[in-house]
């Protein structure tokens, strides 16, 4: 198979889950449960760290 691109390592930080959904306890008006996400602050949410260095050896 081509491989146009190449396979991004996987956040450690978050093991590629980097959006999580934290059930506050609360409901909301609708009776729907009140959650809240949050980002992985590693990876931004992408689930993936970016090697920048390789980036700019790479030139492109
Ligand atoms: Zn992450």
């Amino acid at each position: 198979m081509p491989q146009h691109t190449l396979p991004r390592p996987i956040c450690g930080h978050c093991d590629g889950f980097p959006t999580v959904a934290i059930t506050t306890g609360q409901t909301t008006p609708d009776g729907h449960r009140h959650t809240i996400t949050a980002d992985c602050p590693a990876c931004h949410g992408t689930g993936h760290i970016t090697p920048a260095r390789a980036y700019a050896r790479t030139g492109r």
